[in-house]
């Protein structure tokens, strides 16, 4: 090595220990990572939304109140609405792919609420499901009958009719108290067409939604129905007998139904 090549071999060690003692001492990294507290959030809340989603984490009670800004952003932004067309696409090319009995039997199921109509306008004031569970008011919501339509899904409902199949509405809606306005409100967002609108009977109070909707399509098989398909915000629609032949989970990050 001569001498001009050890000189600056000292002189990179040196900057090497300069460096070195610099950053122990100030905290400086020569490449610092941003520090980005709102992408750490979201990542968390992402992380939430897909655990609930996949069925990971069961009966939760509240959305994570840090999540209220992510979920409201999801629900209202636009990624629900891409999420519920993006499965309605799905469940469009496996209907198009059913060779129908013609014996009037064929059928789908298709649960009600944020599957059908949407709640979130009701939900916004309860915090996108930061806060709990309100039954009484929902209940005040649901009379109002001013649930909209999901679009997505009000394009897949009239496709079934018009293809032949028998669409059943299966709700743990309280017969006595929202039958009525139930109907109207599914009517004034042009569900028209259904076979059957079933909720919840006296029979029924007090059971959980697995348990009900089993009963509810036990029924149906034994009518001679063939379930080709099941359509759920919640996994407790799609879970327990008779499922059908193939089940969708919509997304909902606002509450659970157990
Ligand atoms: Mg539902």
């Amino acid at each position: 090595m001569n001498i001009r090549a050890m000189v600056q071999r000292t002189q990179e060690v040196f900057v090497l220990v300069y460096l070195t003692l610099f950053s122990k001492a100030t905290g400086f990294k020569p490449y610092p990572k941003p520090s980005l507290p709102q992408v750490e959030g979201a990542a968390f809340c992402l992380s939430w939304r897909l655990a609930v989603e996949a069925d990971n984490v069961r009966a939760w009670r509240t959305v994570p109140t840090q999540c209220l800004g992510y979920i409201e952003t999801y629900m209202i932004g636009g990624q629900y609405d891409r999420d519920v067309d993006f499965l309605v696409g799905q469940i469009l090319s496996y209907v198009n792919g059913i060779a129908l009995s013609g014996d009037g039997m064929d059928a789908w199921i298709l649960d009600v609420d944020d599957t059908c109509i949407s709640n979130v306008f009701y939900y916004k004031s309860k915090r996108y499901g930061c806060d709990p569970y309100d039954p009484s008011g929902f209940k005040a919501w649901a009379m109002t009958g001013g649930c909209p339509a999901i679009p997505g899904m009000l394009g897949l409902f009239s496709k079934l009719v018009s293809s032949g199949f028998k669409v059943f509405m299966v709700t743990g809606r309280d017969e006595e108290t929202l039958g009525q306005v139930t109907t109207e409100n599914l009517h004034n967002q042009g569900f028209v067409g259904y076979e059957r609108l079933i909720l919840r009977t006296a029979a029924y109070k007090g059971q959980g939604a697995v348990a009900y909707k089993s009963s509810i399509r036990k029924q149906l098989a034994a009518e001679g129905y063939k379930i080709w398909g099941n359509v759920g915000d919640q996994w407790s629609d799609l879970q327990g007998d008779f499922v059908g032949n193939r089940t969708f989970k919509l997304p909902n990050p606002m509450y659970f139904v157990p």
